[in-house]
């Protein structure tokens, strides 16, 4: 079972730059590269990179390229990873010129002993380890720029929803591993050094034996509640089911601050949100395929 999304909020369709239509494409395109992954019988966690991976590379979401800007004009991205089969998690934010910030997260991960780099030293990190770079101007786009110009001049800081968000993905494998991932350019216009909640594990990633969930939102509420990680000690201490305890850890949160995705061990998917729409689609091997943006 993979499931993926790409950032909830006030979404208005009229409002798009692009018709939905070519939002729900990136959704399909996202889940049949994780989905491809299971079917080969790899790991839950490559499923979640590769979902992210194809995520990022599309200008339309809020990660890798067509991430928003921050005070400064320039991108500067989180990301994390957990895999729920070992417990091992890795974090990167601010940065800046590595193509995949979820790849990153995951060599952190795997190929130190830390859990969380960041900015240069993250970047040269992943050089060392063969991971792509990209110049940082190319990861801007002409939109995003046109964005950032209103909100510099109107002096605000704001989530991407109303345009297109933050992606993630949880992922269930045939093993029984679960994994997540989350990968973000944060808010739009934030203060340079800004790091939000997408780029720590336990507020916006999570994954153990019994569930893995991937949340988009107000970065600095999912931080202070500890939101992923706590729907998982809800389900370990009351035996809730992944939909209670998703319900439950966003009806803390309040209103319009954003959703999540999770699936637990046996599969079952909660996608919540108490904003009007979130970008979600999942899928699994024997061909399920729903998608979502609205209600
Ligand atoms: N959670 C992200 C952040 O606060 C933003 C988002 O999900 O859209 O950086």
């Amino acid at each position: 079972m993979l499931v993926v999304h790409g950032g909830a909020g006030n979404i208005d369709p009229a409002k798009l730059p692009e018709p939905l239509s070519v939002y729900e494409t990136g959704l399909k395109t996202a889940l049949s590269e994780g989905l491809g992954r299971l079917e080969a019988g790899e790991s839950a966690l490559d499923a979640a990179e590769a979902a992210v991976r194809a995520m990022e590379d599309n200008s339309l979401y809020n990660a890798g390229v067509g991430s928003v800007l921050n005070a400064d004009g320039v991108v500067q991205m989180d990301a994390a990873v957990m895999d729920g089969a070992t417990g091992g998690c890795g974090c990167v934010t601010d940065i800046t010129s590595t193509r995949h910030p979820v790849s990153l997260a995951r060599a952190v991960m795997e190929q130190t002993k830390h859990v969380m780099l960041t900015g240069s030293g993250a970047q040269r990190f992943g050089a060392a380890q063969g991971l792509e770079r990209i110049e940082p101007s190319v990861l801007i786009t002409e939109a995003r720029r046109a964005q950032w110009q209103r909100l510099r001049d109107g002096q605000q800081i704001v989530r991407d929803h109303d345009t297109k968000g933050t992606v993630g993905a949880v992922a269930l494998d045939r093993g029984g591993r679960l994994a997540a991932a989350t990968s973000t350019g944060g808010m739009a216009n934030k203060p340079v050094g800004r790091v939000g909640d997408s780029a720590i594990n336990g507020a916006s990633t999570w994954a153990d034996a019994r569930v893995a969930v991937s949340t988009t939102g107000v970065g600095e509420r999912f931080m202070r509640q500890c939101t992923a990680s706590r729907l998982a000690i809800l389900m370990e201490l009351t035996g809730a089911s992944v939909e209670a305890a998703a319900q439950r850890v966003m009806d803390e949160l309040g209103k319009d601050t954003g959703g999540l995705i999770a699936v637990d061990r046996r599969g079952n998917v909660s996608v919540c949100f108490n904003s009007s729409g979130m970008f979600r689609a999942w899928g699994d091997r024997n061909g399920l395929r729903e998608i979502g943006t609205m209600d």
